[in-house]
């Protein structure tokens, strides 16, 4: 479902907004490739590198066999394979944008 007001990475960051996502779930609901959503996501990131408000937050892909996290990983789609156990059955890493606490403020 794509709503013809907001640009591709508007809607990318609405969803990030809402919930965590994997470059997957983002393919399927906009109906784009996944490297297309990489592409995007990559902006995304770098842009709220700047913003005060915003933060990209990114959840590391692992391994359902083993539990190997993919801590070293910058690429943003699902590894193939595990380096420990060789298995392939890997969560994808998810995405999400969240608003950061603001400076002096009191966390309650
Ligand atoms: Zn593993």
């Amino acid at each position: 479902m794509r709503s013809p007001n907001l640009t591709t990475r508007q809607q990318i960051m609405a969803l990030l907004r809402e919930q965590l996502h994997s470059a997957r779930d983002l393919a399927a609901v906009l109906s784009i490739p996944e490297r297309e959503v990489e592409n995007h996501l990559t902006h995304v990131m770098r842009s709220l590198g700047r913003n005060s408000q915003l933060r990209f937050m990114m959840e590391h892909a692992f391994c359902h066999r083993c539990g190997f996290l993919f801590r070293e990983r910058s690429r943003l789609t699902r590894p193939s394979r595990c380096p420990r156990c060789r298995s392939e059955d890997i969560a994808s890493p998810r995405f999400g944008v969240e608003g950061r606490t603001p400076k002096g403020a009191k966390v309650s």
